[in-house]
């Protein structure tokens, strides 16, 4: 190995991001080459397209991300042109569909709304950004309290998070004060009704700037930074393959989707972080199949609705002033349709859920003008909870050596169940959604339970463990059992099951992750330069 090493990070997404910041900043004379499939939105790589202001530019964004999907921009993105066929069923904006129907599209008849986002900054240039805490059975067992308090506090400072965001808003107050109304002496101390954590900075004038993987690159992506020097983001650079000798991985085989030229790039250490379906599919497709790779997907299912906040009820904790400010302030920042958000973060032993409240002027959905709760003056909530799914090895995706995928990769079969213990979990959340619902307004939108696949937060599938026993794919340190210089990163690591958004969990694990690939390359260069002097 040399003085310098090389990293080869696969995907540019916030956890992909966490990796190359952290490694540049922990070994002075590395070098790091990040790969992405997908094409470069916006000037500043990785932003989030919900800074975008102006509605066209937003829109065209999101359809480049949309990878097999991307309907006019397919052949930009060096897919072969293809017409998107009539009446498909499409993904949440600027995602596309794993099952999209399509040639060479994943089979998840199970897992119908799987989605991922193929573009610099991944899905966290689309995302919600809400970034609560994970809590207890949450946790990763085998990691002590006192280090994740720590790993949190550094994933928590990349993402720019924001605890107290909209926190002035009289509507946001007056949502939390009906909720702990509702709910009183049946949560946990500390778990009740309180804003939601969000990534992003707040700007003067009251909006949120939202934050993406460019908050995460942070010097790595500003000119002139000596980090930025040292770092290298290639996009529409697709990674075929990951070389290996042995038990020590020497590089990626790379294809340029704008040249089609395939090349090989070696690297003293290869992150991927390429979404929990693609990544383990990369493994796979280079030979590296530990048998739990794939296995005991998880995702929180979702139940959502919308509400019609209650004149009375919200007149109780906000006057008709406090609104018109809030209007007020919402006119200036039409693109951005969030104004509060709040919620109620999972506790064991009786809250096992997590609920997202998130405040708006309009319903995500178009209402006739007559209908009786159109153009509420009040505005609406959208709220949904997330529960567990308790991990299985038989959900799961495999991978088809015999048949291509559009990539031309081995392709994806979802088989995914609810069983009785999510079903009772899922009953108990809706009854206390309902009763939120009712303790805020009237619904718009009833309760509903989504298609499996909905909550965009797919874990387990290169799941952490603490022994090499068949159960895991990762080490305590994301390092693939038996393949020393393999790290792997993502939502895929949470062995858990979870109820809430869990990029700020896979950031804080992938902190311990780039420690300890930090220790172990220095330790190597040193050893090589003692040798060598
Ligand atoms: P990703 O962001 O998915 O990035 C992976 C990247 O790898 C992609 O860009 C892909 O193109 C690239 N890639 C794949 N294969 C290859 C290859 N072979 N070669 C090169 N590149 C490759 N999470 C939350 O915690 N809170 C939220 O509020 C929230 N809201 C969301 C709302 C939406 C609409 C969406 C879409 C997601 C949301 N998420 C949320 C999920 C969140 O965005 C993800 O958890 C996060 O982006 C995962 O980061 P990642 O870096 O692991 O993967």
């Amino acid at each position: 190995m040399s003085h310098h090493p090389t990293i080869a990070v696969v995907g540019s997404g916030p956890i992909g991001s966490a990796y190359a910041r952290l490694l540049l900043e922990g070994l002075p004379d590395a070098r790091v080459v990040m790969f992405e499939a997908g094409p470069q939105l916006t000037e500043r790589p990785g932003e989030s397209v919900r800074n975008i202001a102006d509605p066209d530019e937003k829109a065209r964004a999101r359809e480049l991300s949309q990878g097999p999907q991307a309907g006019r921009f397919r052949e930009s993105l060096g897919l072969p042109a293809g017409t998107v066929v009539e009446g498909m069923f499409t993904a949440r904006q600027g995602t596309h569909l794993l099952d999209f129907g399509g040639e060479g599209s994943a089979h998840a008849p199970t897992f119908p709304a799987a989605a991922g986002a193929t573009n610099v900054g991944g899905q966290g240039a689309h995302w919600t950004c809400a970034i609560p805490r994970p809590s207890f059975s949450e946790k990763v067992s085998f990691i002590d309290d006192a280090e994740w308090d720590d790993l949190i506090v550094v994933a928590e400072g990349l993402l720019h998070a924001q605890s107290a965001a909209f926190a002035d808003s009289a509507v946001g107050g007056g949502i939390r004060s009906l909720l702990e109304e509702e709910f009183a002496g049946e949560l946990p101390e500390g778990y009740g009704p309180s804003t939601l954590p969000v990534a992003g900075d707040p700007q003067p004038d009251g909006t949120m700037r939202w934050a993406g993987a460019d908050a995460v690159l942070g010097p790595l992506i500003e000119p002139g930074n000596p980090l930025a020097e040292r770092f290298e983001l290639r996009d529409l650079t697709l990674v075929r393959r990951i070389e290996r000798d042995g038990d020590v991985v020497t590089g990626v085989t790379v294809e340029d989707l704008r040249t089609k030229q395939t090349s090989f790039v070696p690297a003293d250490l290869v992150v991927v972080a390429a979404d929990a379906f693609r990544s383990p599919q990369l493994l796979w497709a280079s030979g590296i199949r530990p048998a739990a790779l794939g296995h005991y997907l998880t995702e929180h299912p979702v139940v959502i609705s919308t509400v019609a906040l209650d004149a009375e009820k919200m007149g109780r904790f906000a006057t008709e002033e406090q609104l018109d400010e809030e209007l007020a302030r919402r006119a200036t920042n039409a693109a951005d349709p969030v104004a509060a958000v709040n919620r109620i973060p999972f506790s064991e032993p009786d809250h096992p859920f997590s609920l997202q409240v998130m405040y708006s002027e309009t319903t995500p959905f178009p209402m006739p003008e007559d209908a009786p709760l159109a153009r509420n003056r009040w505005g609406y909530v959208n709220m949904g909870y997330g529960m567990r799914k308790f991990p299985r090895y038989e959900d799961a995706v495999t991978f088809d050596d015999a048949e291509p995928d559009y990539r031309g990769f081995p392709n994806m079969t979802i088989e995914y169940e609810l069983t009785d213990a999510e079903r009772a979990e899922i009953e108990v959340a809706t009854v206390r959604l309902r009763r939120a619902g009712e303790a805020l307004g009237a619904f718009v939108a009833e309760p509903r339970l989504l298609p499996n696949g909905s909550s965009l937060h797919y874990q387990g599938t290169m799941r952490m463990g603490p022994a090499d026993d068949g159960t895991s794919v990762a080490d305590p340190w994301s390092r693939v059992w038996g393949v020393e210089n393999l790290v792997v990163g993502g939502n895929a690591l949470i062995p858990t099951a979870t109820a809430m958004n869990p990029t700020l969990m896979s950031v804080a694990i992938a902190v311990r992750g780039a420690r300890k690939a930090v220790e172990q390359l220095s330790a190597r260069a040193d050893a090589a330069a003692s040798v060598a002097g």
